[in-house]
């Protein structure tokens, strides 16, 4: 059995096919695991989350993943859905009351984009502004991209906890891949064609050929097309894949000076957020951390450049820390080989099923194919273990 990616998805279709009984072969184009999960440690100590970071509440694969590795969990200190907008004038009524609003609409079963629904309800103008940025931002999309029903989510000020793994999510990346083993895994190797029929699949990649009995394809659709198919791949799955939108999404991290308590700001004009966290104990790591979502924020933050604008924003968002703002690291995912953008825009079911059950002996897996739990790390593992069990199921 082979498996191309060694994200999340990949890794757990592995996972699962191990337990089936297959002796799977895993191929990743980057020389590390963990694709959109990558987690590295500042010079000063402070761990950052270079892509996904905060395990939403019922994401409870990822759990039991932190739990059977013994990883252990940062509660964070700040909350997720709880970010003080600045740049607008709203009140924390006004916005209580807006998501209570928008909550009845989607109970009513409204449908249409996120603009369209926030346009039609009777919202506070502040409310609905620093609503749209805080959609905006989290789906990485404009507002008009972002179907309504997303806003139940995107919208909800919660206090549930949304922690990240203790010392970074790539551990739990790292940890599959060990308890697979060197054998199994193969970095640095990206695949770049798979010619595949009724005998099976054969990878070429630049090392040579693999041939297995069938394939799970856990790459984002976003890159799929650098993969030769031979022969082409049948019309409705391809036009299935080339349907899915993704969103665009950078991060930028600005060492401490000086010790800060946790918080969570939301830059309405600019849509991005920014936080201060804890690590392992009650103290705040000492990097102030921010995310931008949609393709014009990121324009507009000058991400393309290098992380100047952004970091100069920053410090004026929040005058109250102290900034190494010589030492910002940014983090980009559009400019990736390997990704190409951030994470896909809720694919309608239909389209997540289709792409899943693939065609012949080759299988696809990846957030983009899991359709309650797309864009989250939660997908990408419920998905490769569904590809992995199909396989297992097939005569
Ligand atoms: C900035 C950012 C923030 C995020 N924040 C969160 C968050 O807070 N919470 C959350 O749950 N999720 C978050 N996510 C989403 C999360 O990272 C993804 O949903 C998840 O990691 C996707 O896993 P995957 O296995 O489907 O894809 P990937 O992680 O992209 O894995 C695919 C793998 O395939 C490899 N590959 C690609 N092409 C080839 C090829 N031709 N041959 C061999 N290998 C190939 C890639 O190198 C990669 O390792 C975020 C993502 C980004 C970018």
């Amino acid at each position: 059995m082979l498996v191309v990616g060694a994200g999340l998805a990949g890794l757990s279709a592995a996972d699962e096919l191990v337990r089936a009984g297959y002796e799977p072969i895993v191929l990743e184009a980057r020389e590390r695991v963990g694709g959109r999960v990558h987690s590295r440690t500042l010079d000063n100590g402070a761990v950052v989350e270079m892509g996904a970071e905060f395990i939403l509440p019922g994401c409870t694969e990822v759990l039991g993943l932190v739990e059977r590795f013994g990883l252990g969990l940062w509660d964070k200190g700040m909350r997720y859905g709880q970010r003080e907008p600045r740049g607008v004038e709203v009140t924390r009524g006004a916005l209580e009351e807006a998501s209570i609003l928008i909550d009845e609409a989607l109970r009513e079963g409204r449908e249409g984009t996120a603009r369209e629904l926030l346009a039609d309800l009777p919202l506070d103008a502040g409310a609905r502004e620093a609503i749209t940025a805080r959609a905006e931002v989290s789906a990485a999309a404009p507002a008009e991209l972002v179907p309504a029903v997303e806003l139940g989510g995107l919208a909800r000020l919660s206090d549930e906890p949304a922690p990240s793994v203790a010392g970074g999510n790539g551990r739990v990346a790292e940890a599959l891949a060990a308890e697979l083993g060197g054998d199994v895994v193969h970095l640095g190797e990206p695949v770049r064609g798979l010619a595949w029929g009724e005998g099976g699949v054969v990878a070429r990649t630049d090392e040579g050929e693999v041939r297995a009995q069938a394939c799970i394809v856990a790459v984002p659709a976003s890159v799929l097309g650098r993969i030769e198919f031979d022969p082409a791949l049948p019309a409705d799955l391809a036009d299935a894949i080339a349907s899915i939108d993704y969103g665009h999404a950078a991060k930028l991290f600005v060492p401490l000076r000086a010790d800060a308590p946790p918080s969570a700001t939301l830059s309405v004009p600019d849509r991005y957020w920014a936080w201060t966290a804890t690590g392992g104990g009650a103290e705040v790591q000492p990097v102030l951390n921010a995310f931008a979502g949609s393709a014009p924020a990121l324009e507009r933050l000058g991400v393309g450049d290098g992380p100047r604008v952004w970091t100069e924003r920053l410090a004026a968002l929040r005058p109250d820390l102290d900034l190494d703002t010589g030492d910002a690291l940014l983090s980009t995912w559009d400019d990736q080989s390997w990704s190409a953008a951030a994470y896909s825009l809720e694919p309608a079911p239909a389209t997540c099923a289709r792409i899943a059950a693939g065609a012949g002996p080759l299988l696809f897996a990846g957030e983009h194919v899991a359709p309650e739990y797309g864009a989250l790390m939660e997908g990408a593992v419920r998905s490769g273990r569904a590809a992995a069990e199909r396989v297992a199921a097939a005569p």
